[in-house]
């Protein structure tokens, strides 16, 4: 039994694991019974006699991968995970070996200095000013941002609904939630906001939907109709939300006029970007993001679509002393003289323990570049628009919308359980992975190209087969 032994076994194990993905040898899912799944990977005896090394790691490790879902597999077109690039993973390898714990600077300083320098660089990207590295010595510079990385986009929501509630009713900490908050958010938001309210004890009640246009798209000349409807109900709004892009079609909402109308009426502007912020590194895409500096926060999930292994999502605030006082109102030894070095991350997030998320992201980062990432956003972005074009011309298909990012949804005509139907028998037989979603009451079949091996063809491939089950299944 030897690290370097079991480590090649692993390694050699993935780089099959790729190849039989990439070229398509195996299929992109392979379900069986979760029951016979246990027994075939000989769990319970691995449990009592141990012995995972060597020879048994290496049959271990085929059965394994044999029934992993293959996110590198042209055929991936189902959830918004990233599809892992193998710096970033092996990024996660020794973030998992050291084991350092991000929370506070003495623990782990390489990574928290990574964590601290690539959450600065997502401030940049965003158009906000990053934090200076020695807040002993900051001159005086108080409007700076801030942010940490947290276990996912859900996790971010409900740390930026903190935030907001914090600097409206302060007084949380001490005396409980008053009755009277309240959130406006878009009808389309991802099911984690009304979740956080429901943590925060925001009941649902409370929750103002603004209403969206056909597109999914929030309409701002209707939003002073919905806080008037919420101040008559004698509430505060503690934030407003919108999607950067949407969870559903992947629509980005009109946020240069939603900050103003924020603005004006002194209310927190979140923005929820935890799949589509990551345009900000294309320029052919970030227009759809146009007005994000006069947000108060951003969610910006890597392990979307940075290449980043689940999870780092970045939580960020415009000011960072919104966050730095949210959950530790004696923050204030951040800003004077201390004595250890660094910048320690626990007062930001809601975690105690914390892995280095940000190493991951780095790896990537420094890997291919900005611009490496760049390229791919462009080339998943335009393939959305591609598969648009040759759906549409196809008389028996339609799509709802015309796709702003990397999601695509369309539907053959029929029912929406035929959608469902074809949907489960592809799943099965392991031809494409992808999803379904109800968007305006109706039942579409959902497509997020994340896995940079999809090329036009597999479109073209996957529309054939959804015409042939469709067939079948109504004959
Ligand atoms: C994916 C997503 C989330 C949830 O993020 P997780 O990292 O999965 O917790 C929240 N909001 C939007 C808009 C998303 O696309």
């Amino acid at each position: 039994m030897s690290f370097a032994s079991d480590a090649k076994i692993v390694i050699d194990s993935l780089i099959d694991f790729y190849d039989e993905s990439f070229n398509q040898s195996k299929k992109v899912t392979n379900l069986i019974p979760m029951e016979d799944l246990i027994e075939d990977l000989s769990l319970g005896s691995f449990l009592t006699e141990g012995g995972l090394t060597n020879e048994k790691l290496s049959e271990f490790m085929t059965k394994y991968l044999s029934h992993s879902t293959r996110l590198h597999h042209p055929s991936f077109i189902g959830h918004q995970c990233a599809v892992s690039h193998y710096s970033a993973a092996l990024g996660s390898l020794i973030d998992a070996f050291t084991n350092n714990v991000t929370s506070i600077y003495e623990m782990g300083p390489s990574a928290v200095s990574i964590e601290f320098f690539t959450i600065n660089w997502m401030l940049e990207k965003v158009g906000w000013i990053p934090a200076p590295a020695n807040l002993n010595s900051n001159n005086g510079l108080k409007n700076f941002g801030g942010g940490v990385f947290v276990n996912g986009g859900s996790f971010g929501n409900l740390t930026a609904l903190l935030v907001a509630r914090n600097k409206i009713a302060p007084e949380v900490w001490a005396t409980g939630n008053p009755s009277d908050l309240a959130l406006l958010v878009s009808s389309e938001s991802h099911y984690s906001v009304v979740k956080s309210a429901g943590i925060l004890g925001i009941g649902k009640n409370s929750i103002y939907q603004l209403e969206t246009d056909s597109n999914g798209k929030i309409l701002p000349e209707k939003i002073p109709a919905t806080l008037n409807r919420l101040l008559n109900d004698g509430k505060r709004p503690i934030a407003l939300v919108a999607n950067a892009c949407s969870t559903s079609v992947g629509i980005y909402d009109p946020l240069d006029e939603i900050a103003e109308f924020c603005k004006e009426n002194k209310i927190w502007f979140h923005i929820d970007g935890a799949h589509g912020a990551s345009a900000l590194l294309s320029d052919k895409y970030k227009k759809c993001l146009k007005g994000i500096e006069k947000a108060d926060s951003l969610v910006w999930d890597a392990h979307k679509l940075l290449q980043t292994p689940s999870l780092c999502a970045a939580f960020l605030v415009k000011e960072h002393y919104n966050l730095d006082t949210a959950m530790d109102h004696d923050a204030s030894y951040l800003f004077h003289e201390r004595e250890q070095q660094g910048i320690d991350f626990i007062q930001r997030t809601i975690e105690c323990t914390k892995s280095g998320l940000g190493v991951k992201l780095f790896f990537v980062l420094a890997s291919i570049g900005e611009k490496g990432l760049q390229e791919f956003i462009d080339k998943q972005y335009d393939l959305a628009i591609q598969s648009y074009n040759f759906i549409k011309e196809q008389k028996d298909f339609e799509c709802p919308v015309f796709p702003r990012s990397n999601i695509l949804c369309f539907r053959i005509k029929g029912t929406d359980n035929t959608q469902l139907k074809i949907r489960n028998q592809m799943v099965n037989e392991g031809s494409f992975y992808l999803t379904s979603t109800e968007f305006k009451g109706k039942r579409f079949l959902r497509m997020v190209f994340i896995s940079p091996n999809t090329k036009i063809q597999d479109i073209h491939e996957l529309i054939e087969q959804v015409r042939e089950i469709n067939f079948e299944i109504n004959k």
